[in-house]
This record gives C-alpha cells, sequence and structure tokens, in this order.
C-alpha cells in the first residue's frame, strides 16, 4: 500500500472536494517516482491494475455512498500496492472524514446514539468499536501521559484545527505503520519496515505493554 496525502488542509472540507481533489492528484500521478513500500527501490514502479472501490461518506450532514478507482501499481521485487489516499481508511468503507464526523457528535452530544445510528445507518457497536479505536490510537500519537491528560474530545478538536490534516495522517502512518483509525494489520508485503525508515525509541518502548510491536504491523 502505498499512502497519499490529499488533506492539505483542514480536515472539514467538503467530502466532494476531496474526491475531486483525488482525480485530480490521479490525473498526475506517476508511479515511476514512487518507492516500493517492500523493497525500499524507487523508481521500479509501472501500473499494475484498476480496482473499484466504495465509500461511504458524509455531505452536509448525511450518508451517501461513491465508488472510486484505485491504482495498482507492481515493482520489479514483483509485490503490489494499492495508491490510497489518506481519507480512506485501509479496510474500511467508511471515510475518515465520516467516522470522524460521527465521532463529534458522539463526543459532543450534538446526537444521541439512537439519532446517529437511525440517520447514518450504523449500530451502536459499531460507534462504539470506533471510539475504541480511536481512544488507542490516541494514546499512540500522544504518549500515555499526555493522552491520560488529553479529553478524547479535545484531541478530536485537535485534529480539526490540525492545518494541513496531512501532517499528522502522516506522521501517524510513519510512526506506527497504521493508518489513522485503521483497525486491521497491513497485508505481508507491508509488514516489515523498509530501508530508510525507523521507529522512533519512545514508540518502541510504549508498546512493550500494548501490542502491536513493530514485527506484529
Ligand atoms: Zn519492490
Amino acid at each position: 500500500m502505498i499512502r497519499k496525502n490529499l488533506l492539505n488542509f483542514k480536515l472539514n472540507l467538503p467530502e466532494d472536494s476531496l474526491q475531486e481533489q483525488f482525480s485530480a492528484f490521479m490525473k498526475k500521478f506517476n508511479p515511476a517516482l514512487e518507492r516500493c513500500p517492500s523493497c525500499g527501490a524507487k523508481g521500479q514502479c509501472t501500473v499494475f491494475a484498476y480496482y473499484e472501490r466504495g465509500i461511504v461518506e458524509v455531505n452536509d450532514g448525511r450518508i451517501s455512498f461513491r465508488t472510486i478507482r484505485i491504482l495498482r501499481v507492481i515493482c520489479s521485487c514483483g509485490h503490489t500496492h494499492a495508491v490510497i489516499p489518506d481519507f480512506i481508511i485501509p479496510y474500511r468503507r467508511c471515510s475518515l472524514p465520516f467516522i470522524l464526523y460521527i465521532l463529534h457528535q458522539y463526543f459532543s452530544h450534538a446526537m444521541t446514539i439512537e439519532n446517529l445510528c437511525m440517520t447514518f445507518e450504523i449500530s451502536h457497536s459499531t460507534i462504539y468499536r470506533w471510539k475504541s479505536l480511536f481512544l488507542k490510537h490516541k494514546d499512540w500519537w500522544l504518549d500515555f501521559v499526555r493522552s491520560g491528560r488529553t479529553s478524547a474530545a479535545s484531541f478530536h478538536a485537535s485534529l480539526y484545527a490540525a492545518d494541513p490534516f496531512s501532517e499528522f495522517t502522516s506522521g501517524f502512518f510513519r510512526k506506527t505503520l497504521y493508518s489513522f483509525l485503521q483497525s486491521h494489520t497491513n497485508p505481508a508485503n507491508c509488514r516489515h519496515l523498509p530501508p530508510g525508515w525507523t521507529f522512533p525509541e519512545t514508540f518502541t518502548t510504549r508498546h512493550v505493554h500494548s501490542p502491536p510491536s513493530v514485527h506484529a504491523l
């Protein structure tokens, strides 16, 4: 997987604009300039295939559905990688802005859980799973001490204040090899660190009692 940072400004951008930005970006995308996440080689990727991917979004406070075309590139080492923009969470149908919108409604008590479930066609358990993952990733991003002093609502507000938001998404990925709010591990061909990548000491220390370890990613 090759992550591309497109949220170059604040998070509360209409999702339509993100799609337009993604389309414009992909028109100019050159696989030959990419570094393979598996072997680390640069200039060895070429177009392999495209596939359709459905995503669930929020637009003007309403749920909406869209299909976008994702490029998969292949490296000379034989591994293939999907080119995924940062408003998409790997292995999830719901977009990152969609989930953060739901969590904002939840943390701010702007909507009841029942209303959220009815309006956005999701279950109670889904909201609680998202909340749990959000809190876990908050701990990963802040250290546990700082995280303990920072409420979920204020961390959430800090994400909306981040400008550009991509500094956070790219930083989170570099630090953890997970995308923000990604729950499943990356495929085997992305589980090791490519050449030149290192984890900060604080990350490996922090996860001694809290998997995943570097080797489990
Ligand atoms: Zn490669």
